[in-house]
C-alpha cells in the first residue's frame, strides 16, 4: 500500500476491525488527507494563478537569508539569527483560548554551528531558554519534555512545558535541525549556503539547534499564572478580598499610577497632575482621583501596577509621596524627585535580563 492509498487504508482499519478504543465503535468515515498548511493564490492575471503557501514557522526566511546576514553582518560560526513573525497553521482544533490558533506570532532563533558541535549548542540552549522562562514564572511550573518521536530533520528536541490551568503543555521547542533545512535550500535551489570557516580552512553546510516561542502562549503563560485572589487585611485591619496581577514588573503594562489621596483639594489634585505628566515621559503611567483611595489600590492591583504614588497633604509640606509596592502592599516615603529613578530601575527589562548572566 502506497503512503497516499486513502482506500487501501480504508480497506485495511476495516480488515482488521479496528475500533476507537474509547467508544468501541466501527463507525470510520473514509480516510482524508488533512491540509496542515493554508494555501491562497497569487498572480494579478485572472487564470494564471499560482498556489503559494503562508508558512506555518518562520525559520525558512532565516534559513534562505544565512549567507547573506553572515557576510554583511560579517559573522563566524558559531552565531544566531532571530525573527519575530506571523505563523499560520491549518490546526484540526484551536482552541483553549490563544493556547492554539489558526494565526499566531512565532519567535525563533536559529543558531549556526559547526557540523559536530550540536549537541553542546543544544544543551546550551536549553538551558538558557530554561533560565529565561524561570526569570518570568515559577520554576514548579516549568519542565523539559524530551520528544519520543523525531521529526525526520532533528538529532535531538525537547519541548520546554509550562503548566497552563489545562494541564502541562508546550510553550517553546529546542531542535537540533541538523544541515537539513540548508541542505535542502541548497539542493533544491541550486544555490551554495555553505560557510568558510576560517579556522578550519575549510567550507561546510552549519548545523543547527533551533529554539522556537509562541508569543501568545508565553503571554497565557505569563497571565494564567500571574492573576490570583487573595485575602489581605485592609486599612481596618478586617480581612479583605482582592484580585491581584502578579506579573513580573517588567512585564506589567501600566509600570506607575499616581493617586491624589482626595480630589476635592485643588492644591493636591494640581500637585498630582504635575508629577504624573513629569512621570508619563519615563514610562507608562496611569492618572486616577476618582472612589476612595483603598479602591483605588485594588483597581491598580487587578491590573498588576507593580507600583502606586499616592499625593497627600504631607506632600505639599515636605515634597515627598507614598510608593506602596503591589504585592507586598509595603509603603515607604520617598522624594518626589526620586520617584522616576526608583520606579524606572524596579520595573526595567535590564533588571530582569541581568539574572540571566
Ligand atoms: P503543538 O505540539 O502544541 O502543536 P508544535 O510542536 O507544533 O506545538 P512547534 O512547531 O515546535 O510547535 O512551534 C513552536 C512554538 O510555536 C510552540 O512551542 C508554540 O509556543 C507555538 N505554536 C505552535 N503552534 C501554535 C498555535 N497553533 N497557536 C499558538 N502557538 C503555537
Amino acid at each position: 500500500m502506497s503512503a497516499n492509498d486513502m482506500d487501501g487504508l480504508k480497506a485495511l482499519i476495516d480488515e482488521l476491525q479496528i475500533a476507537d478504543p474509547e467508544s468501541g465503535s466501527r463507525n470510520w468515515t473514509e480516510v482524508r488527507q488533512f491540509n496542515l498548511m493554508f494555501s491562497t493564490q497569487m498572480s494579478n492575471i485572472a487564470g494564471e494563478e499560482g498556489k503559494l503557501y503562508l508558512r506555518p514557522e518562520t525559520a525558512q526566511g532565516i534559513f534562505v537569508n544565512f549567507l547573506n546576514v553572515q557576510k554583511t553582518t560579517r559573522q563566524k560560526v558559531p552565531f544566531g539569527i532571530a525573527q519575530i513573525g506571523k505563523a499560520f497553521r491549518n490546526e484540526i482544533v484551536a482552541r483553549q483560548f490563544i493556547f492554539r490558533m489558526r494565526e499566531f506570532e512565532q519567535m525563533e532563533m536559529q543558531f549556526f554551528v559547526r557540523p559536530g558541535a550540536e549537541m553542546e549548542w543544544y544543551e546550551y540552549w536549553k538551558a538558557r531558554r530554561m533560565a529565561w522562562h524561570r526569570a518570568v514564572s515559577p520554576a514548579a511550573k516549568l519542565r523539559f519534555k524530551d520528544h519520543d518521536n523525531l521529526a525526520h530533520y532533528a538529532n535531538a528536541a525537547v519541548d520546554i512545558q509550562f503548566e497552563f490551568p489545562f494541564g502541562f503543555k508546550e510553550l517553546e521547542g529546542v531542535h537540533s535541525r541538523t544541515d537539513f533545512d540548508l541542505g535542502s535550500h541548497q539542493a533544491l535551489s541550486g544555490k551554495k549556503l555553505q560557510y568558510f570557516d576560517p579556522e578550519l580552512n575549510e567550507s561546510y553546510v552549519p548545523y543547527v539547534v533551533e529554539t522556537s516561542v509562541g508569543v501568545d502562549r508565553m503571554f497565557l503563560s505569563i497571565l494564567s499564572n500571574a492573576l490570583i485572589e487573595e485575602t489581605v487585611p485592609d486599612a481596618q485591619g478586617e480581612d479583605s478580598a482582592r484580585t491581584v496581577l502578579r506579573i513580573p514588573p517588567a512585564l506589567a503594562p501600566v509600570k506607575c499610577a499616581v493617586l491624589p489621596i482626595v480630589r476635592n483639594k485643588e492644591e493636591l489634585v494640581e500637585k498630582a497632575r504635575g508629577v504624573f505628566d513629569r512621570l508619563k515621559r519615563h514610562f507608562p503611567c496611569q492618572y486616577d482621583e476618582k472612589d476612595a483611595i483603598g479602591r483605588r489600590y485594588r483597581r491598580q492591583d487587578a491590573v498588576g501596577t507593580p507600583y502606586c504614588i499616592t499625593i497627600d497633604f504631607e506632600t505639599l509640606e515636605d515634597n515627598s509621596v507614598t510608593l506602596r509596592e503591589r504585592d507586598s502592599m509595603k509603603q515607604e516615603r520617598i522624594p518626589v524627585d526620586r520617584v522616576a529613578d526608583i520606579v524606572r530601575e524596579k520595573t526595567d527589562m535590564l533588571r530582569l535580563l541581568d539574572q540571566l548572566i
